[in-house]
């Protein structure tokens, strides 16, 4: 997995672009949707091994599980908006959209399991042809201890710098957009 960092940053960039007006609990359940799948890790200390459906990477990383977060997540965490309404439907696709962003840049890692995106339906672990992400260790001794420098330089590269690239555009779009609003109630 990239760090949970990574996944949050990502989040972070769905965020600034989705919402207008944020808060307190709008970035707590980003950043909790982001990083969600991963909590599967604790499966290991159940005995479960990495290649079964209920291990890390497993079932949790589905594309089924994310839609279920994503759900749960509008539901309780937004009751005052009207289930199902257009506003509803706009969270559910946002907080959708980032828990695929996370089983989505599981497959570009280097190493470890391959993610069961069509869990339970379809047992096989995928990986992009294409992996330029190094894995993470899930325990943090092991970050410090191995290739943690290599690690954070491929997710610099491939995850941070996109994504603050995203953000500082976004910045600049926003910004114009101000200014233009300035010019037009000034005449
Ligand atoms: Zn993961």
């Amino acid at each position: 997995m990239p760090t949970v960092f990574s996944h949050s940053l990502v989040g972070v960039v769905f965020g600034k672009y989705f919402a207008k007006r944020t808060g307190l609990k709008f970035w707590t359940l980003t950043i909790l949707c982001a990083i969600f799948p991963d909590f599967d890790v604790i499966t290991r200390f159940f005995g479960i091994p990495l290649w079964h459906m209920l291990g890390h990477r497993g079932v949790f990383h589905s594309v089924l599980f994310v839609t279920l977060v994503a759900f749960v997540l509008v539901t309780a965490g937004y009751r005052e908006i009207k289930r199902f309404s257009k506003e509803w439907w706009s969270f559910f696709v946002y907080f959708l959209l980032i828990g695929m962003s996370h089983i989505i840049l599981d497959t570009l890692t280097s190493g470890g399991m391959g993610v069961g995106l069509l869990m339970p339906f379809d047992s096989t672990r995928y990986l992009s042809p294409y992996r330029p992400i190094r894995i993470s260790p899930s325990r943090l001794v092991n970050f410090f201890e191995s290739t943690g420098a290599r690690i954070v330089v491929s997710e610099l590269i491939w995850v941070w710098i996109p994504s603050v690239t995203a953000l500082i555009i976004l910045w600049f779009i926003r910004r114009r957009k101000r200014k233009r609003v300035a010019i037009i109630s000034k005449q």
